[in-house]
């Protein structure tokens, strides 16, 4: 399922920078453009936790 590009455009990375996450459609994840973690996106929504991060 392909995430909703309107939620895209709300979302911010969960780490202090607060910074805009590019959407990785064939891996289904989500990288942040400024720290660089990279989060799953899991049945079409975000797993934005920092705890969760590989
Ligand atoms: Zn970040």
């Amino acid at each position: 399922m392909p995430l909703d590009p309107l939620l895209l455009d709300v979302l911010a990375c969960p780490a202090p920078d607060r910074a805009p996450l590019r959407y990785d459609e064939e891996a289904q994840t989500l990288t942040c453009t400024s720290c660089g973690r990279v989060y799953e996106v899991r049945d079409g929504l975000p797993i934005l936790l920092l705890d969760e991060v590989k």
